[in-house]
């Protein structure tokens, strides 16, 4: 009994090489057919070519499903900081949770906290720039718009060693062409949590939750208790959606 199932699957296999090589040579096809089913007879032959195809089609349909299914991205953005309470909290939790964040800094707080400046860079968070003052952009002249911009940047070259190239201008308000004089790319938002209006950590997940699709730029602050609670919950939510967290540039650039 054991014999004869060994051989029967020894044929099985010889067929089913001998029909690999026939789908392999286009050319030997017809001739390999015929030989297959002189060997086998046509109902066999009917058999392991539906084994074979349904293989065939399982396969490809995992390589396309490998290929073309990329985690949907977002990031998490903070405003306004660093701030000397909240921000060190924030920092904790994104290091436990292996997620890198934006931080849009204020130049003034910069100045402030240094150290908190320094730890997002080491720990691989994207710092950009939010102006020095806090100041509507728009309605500043070119001089002074500029101002705010440089004497930030420059202090957070001197604290990181990196020249910042992103920034968020305050009020998401954009003064025109103002990129072309201080070569920086604003960057902007998909979901405005409101956090610092509503302060409620269950709401600002809530929006999220609501508003969440791939590439969305998410804008937070990291100056109250719910904000942080909030972003770190977000954080694990979309992570269990199958969502990647990453840093705002690598949603901007291709
Ligand atoms: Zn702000």
């Amino acid at each position: 009994m054991k014999k004869r199932k060994v051989g029967i699957g020894i044929f099985v296999i010889v067929l089913i090489i001998t029909a690999v090589r026939v789908k392999s040579m286009d050319s030997h096809r017809i001739s390999g057919r015929i030989l297959a089913e002189n060997i086998a007879g046509p109902g066999m032959m009917r058999l392991v070519e539906q084994s074979m195809q349904a293989q065939a089609q399982k396969t490809s349909v995992t390589e396309i499903a490998v290929k073309e299914w990329k985690h949907p991205q977002a990031a998490l953005t903070f405003d306004d900081g660093p701030d000397i309470r909240y921000t060190p909290l924030l920092l904790d939790g994104l290091k436990e949770r292996n997620v890198r964040a934006s931080f849009f800094l204020l130049g003034e707080k910069v100045e402030q906290y240094p150290e908190l400046v320094e730890r997002m860079q080491k720990e691989g968070h994207l710092v950009g720039n939010h102006t020095y003052h806090h100041v509507q952009l728009n309605k500043l002249n070119e001089t002074k718009a500029r101002e705010e911009i440089l004497k930030t940047n420059n202090l957070i070259y001197e604290t990181t060693g990196v020249y910042p190239l992103y920034l968020r201008p305050p009020f998401g308000a954009w003064k025109k062409n103002l990129e072309l004089c201080v070569e920086m790319l604003p960057v902007f938002w998909t979901i405005d949590t409101l956090d610092w209006k509503v302060q409620n950590t269950e709401k600002i997940v809530h929006t999220v939750q609501e508003q969440i699709e791939d590439g969305a730029i998410i804008l937070m602050h990291d100056e109250y208790d719910t904000s942080v609670e909030a972003a770190l919950q977000v954080a694990d939510d979309l992570k269990a959606q199958g969502y990647e967290l990453v840093t705002v540039d690598q949603l901007i650039l291709p």
